[in-house]
């Protein structure tokens, strides 16, 4: 996210995708310096992955949800683990996508250990003064951010529009196996539908121009 000069970085992918952040803040004219901070949707490998890296190299403070602190941490995990796949290996694409997940650090164990968290409400002190959007559900402390002023909001993975095991496109929920509580996750799409946004942009799957509120509701839809 660019604000002036100055960037925001929203999750990063998995641990070997740090370059290709790099790249993508390169391709801004800008470079890593320029991140003044880094938020965490969650702090699920395949989104906090790079942000170890980048925070080793380059020191910028990580936020995250105050329930999210302790999960950076390592405190504990609620992440699937690989035996969890187990029942799935017979579909159509599961065993490519673990092994190319695996590729690119998937399977590492990170953590934070002083990642902050955020204040209690309202527009953060960062690039773009994004609003955290309290999303418990997928993990116990995930936060979506929203940006007013631009009609966006940044679901991470309350609110996805694809993934490479999902049978369908447009805005839905990850499959299960992912979710830590299924059932607070379809609850935190409340706090998704009143918000004021046009464009979505999700932890997986492209880029969306429609309201969140009509997102909500096909990704309800299809979660029953
Ligand atoms: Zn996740």
């Amino acid at each position: 996210m660019r604000d002036g000069d100055a960037l925001t970085l929203i999750d990063g992918g998995y641990p070997g995708d740090v370059s290709a952040v790099e790249y993508a803040i390169n391709s801004l004219g800008r470079s890593p310096e320029d991140v003044q901070g880094m938020l965490l949707t969650h702090a699920h490998i395949d989104h906090m992955g790079a942000i170890v890296s980048f925070h080793e190299r380059y020191r910028t403070p990580v936020f995250t949800d105050p329930t999210e602190v302790a999960h950076a941490r390592r405190d504990y995990l609620e992440q699937a683990k690989g035996k969890d796949f187990i029942p799935m290996l017979h579909k159509h694409g599961v065993l490519p996508w673990l092994l190319r997940i695996a590729r690119v650090g998937a399977t590492r164990s990170l953590s934070i250990d002083d990642a902050q968290a955020f204040g209690s409400s309202g527009p953060l002190d960062l690039p773009g003064a994004p609003v955290p959007v309290a999303t418990h559900g997928h993990t116990s402390g995930h936060s979506a951010y929203h940006l007013p002023q631009h009609g966006v909001v940044i679901t991470g993975d309350a609110l996805v529009t694809a993934h490479a095991l999902s049978k369908v496109d447009g805005p839905q929920l990850l499959p299960q196996v992912f979710d830590h509580g299924k059932q607070d996750t379809v609850a935190a799409l409340d706090h998704l539908a009143v918000l004021n946004a046009e464009t979505i942009v999700p932890g997986h799957g492209p880029v969306v121009s429609m309201h969140i509120s009509a997102a909500v509701e096909q990704a309800r839809g299809r979660s029953r």
